[in-house]
């Protein structure tokens, strides 16, 4: 019988100098270390060494690193999803008494969590008009500690004066985190929004849903967080460690492969969704479209000043909202949703496949939205098919949903 000691302890050991495209799957719980001042000398902390699976591999640190380059920033944290990131955010920079201002157009689960889990631990939360940079400088109060920022906000795509929003928490001494999924490290540098100015003014904080953009396939969910402070990066990796919340190796093998064409496949996403934005906005059922980059569209004017670039032509990832005419009603709409071909209905975005869904945002938002016309919402997230392939499915679908 072949004795299990020699297939665990087998002496060969492969030839170090290995060198590939892509930089392997390093696997562990356990990481062996060769004697005890090895064991008493290694930091984590510092990416220096290793000591445990879920304090970092080569594979994880590897990805934190060409994150962190992505996003402007210094160290980065991976988690297992975009709103894992969110949650430890929340939870390494609040304590009991704390409060916690969001914009009231955010990602839907980040003001859940605070509603039902923050809440319940003392913390205070505040929704804020993402659109009135007064209404934010003035909801600041003494238990404010941390502000949440979006840009744009999810399904509505209205982008904020972020400058302005960052300069207000910065005056007011709060940290400022922003959920970077949409700029995703390529719209815009969230720690230097205005790039030569002789101090950088950007956000303490970005989290990523890795989930969409990076990943590109729909099929892994992973999240980040990123910052420039030394003190933050350390009070995210404690609260990380104690929290338990590594990421699976094959996952960041995964992302890493399709971070090598993430910037084509944004810019490609873009063009394709300005594209679609431009027709939808001559369409009879549609009221007005959401998209940060068409002129007229909520938050127009911040975009420019935030991802217009040098080439005046700017960027924006490929994603955008319409609203249905308020003369149509929940079924035409669904049947809209349901009569396309090449969208499918699902949640999330980034990915090859085009997505839809409707949202109703009646009780969803808190606050007034005048800059929103009445109607129900479809959002369409657009994928990497060919672009008159869509336009066709969206005119074959209203033409059937909304005769
Ligand atoms: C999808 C998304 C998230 C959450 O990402 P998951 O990986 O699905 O948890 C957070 N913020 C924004 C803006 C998103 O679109």
């Amino acid at each position: 019988m072949k004795r299990s000691t020699d297939l665990i302890h087998h002496p060969y050991r492969a030839p170090t100098d290995f060198d590939a495209p892509q930089g392997g799957v390093f696997k562990a719980s356990t990481v062996i270390f060769p004697d005890m001042a090895a064991v008493r000398s290694r930091d984590w902390m510092r990416k220096t060494g290793y000591t445990y699976g879920l304090h970092g591999t080569p594979t994880t640190f590897t990805l934190e690193e060409r994150l962190a380059s992505l996003e402007g920033g210094v160290h980065t944290l991976l988690v297992p999803s975009g709103l894992s990131a969110i949650a430890h955010a929340n939870l390494a920079l609040l304590q009991h008494g704390d409060e916690v201002l969001i914009p009231d157009n955010a990602y839907a689960p980040n003001k859940a969590l605070a509603e039902h889990e923050l809440t319940r631990w003392g913390i205070r939360y505040q929704l804020y008009d993402p659109l009135n940079v007064d209404d934010l400088r003035q909801r600041i109060g003494p238990q404010t500690r941390l502000v949440w920022l979006e840009a744009p906000g999810s399904v509505t795509m209205e982008f904020p004066d972020l400058v302005a929003q960052v300069q207000a928490c910065r005056d007011k001494g709060v940290w400022s985190v922003l959920d970077n999924t949409w700029g995703a490290g390529l719209a815009f540098n969230a720690f230097d929004l205005q790039p030569g100015a002789a101090e950088p003014l950007g956000v303490d904080l970005t989290v990523h849903a890795l989930t969409k953009y990076p990943s590109g396939g729909g099929d892994v969910l992973m999240g980040s967080l990123t910052t420039r402070s030394d003190a933050l990066a350390q009070a995210l990796k404690l609260t990380h460690m104690r929290l338990g919340t590594g990421v699976g190796a094959n996952d960041a093998e995964m992302v890493l492969r399709s971070l090598a064409s993430f910037p084509l496949r944004y810019h490609a996403q873009d063009q394709a969704a300005r594209a679609l934005a431009a027709w939808c906005a001559q369409q009879a059922p549609v009221a007005q479209v959401l998209h940060p980059a068409l002129p007229g569209a909520p938050g127009h004017a911040h975009w420019r000043q935030v991802c217009g670039g040098s080439d005046g032509e700017g960027r924006a990832a490929g994603i955008f909202s319409v609203v249905i005419d308020a003369r149509y009603n929940a079924a035409q709409v669904d049947l809209f949703c349901e009569r396309l071909r090449c969208f499918k209905l699902g949640y999330s975005w980034g990915g090859p496949m085009s997505l839809v869904m409707p949202y109703n945002l009646k009780g969803a938002r808190r606050l007034p939205s005048p800059q929103l016309k009445p109607g129900i919402v479809v959002r369409l997230c657009i994928g990497l098919e060919d672009v008159p392939d869509l336009q066709a499915d969206l005119a074959q679908a209203m033409a059937l949903a909304f005769s």
